[in-house]
């Protein structure tokens, strides 16, 4: 960064192209690489610990701008039809991002083909959680160091507040670890929708505008409007799912049971996994990550995997892995490599 040698401060062309290029990666998160900057571009962020004091503010807007649309509620008021559309994609959202941005982006559990793949990774993408790649890479990079100084995320080392919604807000947390994940950085489609991350929300929401605005116009009896289910089904079924999806970084690794004695503070925990559709069995997940099915028993509700298995009877997925029988009774888990964690 330019530097004004007088006040030891950076210059103030130097502070317009930061805005700019800020401005630039709500758009296009490839723009970092574009203008050189090395901090931004690299495919390996800095260590957790330095990473843990900076945050973006003005990178973040968006994320910030999400939480402030809810505000808007009151103006718009209230509709069982705008409740229900919150309710039905925070449902269809949250699967898409259990059962395929987890299960099967991050830790491989299933087959799927390339047109499912992509129809899956679109609709998590309209979660506004980044794209699949950043997903899937920050993830397994939290098997491989969980609860580590390296993971960071990790509640014991950084903090509730900074597991649950601080660690991702730091510049150096914007990358996608790519060499995490060669594995899907294969497909163009899935880079592209990892790029351009903003869109699939932003086609969301002009989605459920134009239902409101047709619905308002056809059935005016449903008392509902453009604005209304934008409100409801984006912005408050959006903030739901970011918060109980951080859950499982924060409250995930504090609060709950351990039936297995794991290297790490992961937690079962039955609230967590009714609020996320069977995440909340982490503890599970973390003794045998490469699972489909993370209840582990019949009574362990797993949503996600109810939904996988109806994907799996119509053919739309194959191969849905189960943990091995001696593992499930085995009580102690050895930390692994690394590579074989996710
Ligand atoms: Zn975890
Ligand atoms: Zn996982």
């Amino acid at each position: 960064m330019e530097v004004n040698p007088r006040a030891g401060r950076p210059s103030s062309a130097s502070l317009r192209a930061g805005v700019l290029r800020s401005i630039a990666l709500w758009f296009d998160t490839g723009a970092a690489a574009a203008d050189g900057d090395a901090a931004m571009s690299r495919t390996t962020p800095a260590p957790a610990a330095a990473a843990c004091q900076r945050i973006d503010w003005l990178r973040v807007l968006p994320f910030v701008g999400v939480h402030a649309g809810c505000l808007a509620v009151l103006a718009v008021g209230f509709s069982w039809v705008a409740l229900g559309t919150a309710v039905l994609l925070y449902a269809l959202r949250m699967f898409a991002i259990t059962g395929f941005y987890h299960r099967y982006f991050a830790h491989r559990a299933f087959r799927a083909s390339r047109p499912v793949q992509f129809a899956f990774a679109l609709l998590g993408a309209s979660s506004a959680q980044r794209g699949p790649l950043w997903w899937a890479s920050h993830h397994r990079h939290h098997h491989a160091h969980s609860d580590t100084s390296d993971d960071p995320h990790s509640p014991r080392r950084h903090g509730f507040l900074w597991s649950h919604t601080g660690w991702f807000l730091a510049r150096e947390a914007f990358a996608t670890r790519m060499e995490r994940v060669p594995d899907l950085a294969c497909f163009p489609e899935l880079r592209f929708l990892d790029r351009f991350d903003l869109l699939a929300p932003l086609v969301l929401g002009i989605l459920l505008f134009s239902a409101g605005e047709l619905l308002a116009h056809l059935s005016p009896g449903l008392q509902t409007s453009g604005s209304q289910l934008l409100v409801w089904g984006f912005f408050i079924s959006t903030v739901a799912l970011y918060h109980a999806t951080f859950c499982i970084n924060s409250l995930s690794h504090c609060f709950g049971t351990r039936r297995y004695e794991t290297c790490d503070d992961s937690r079962n925990n039955l609230w967590l996994a009714l609020l996320t559709f069977g995440e909340g069995w982490h503890n599970n997940h973390h003794h045998f990550p490469g699972a489909a099915r993370q209840g582990f028993h019949w009574w362990e509700v797993d949503l996600t995997y109810l939904g996988l298995r109806a994907l799996a009877a119509l053919g739309a997925i194959t191969g849905l892995k189960q943990a091995p029988a001696e593992l499930l009774a085995a009580r102690r888990s050895a930390r692994t490599p690394a590579g074989a964690r996710t």
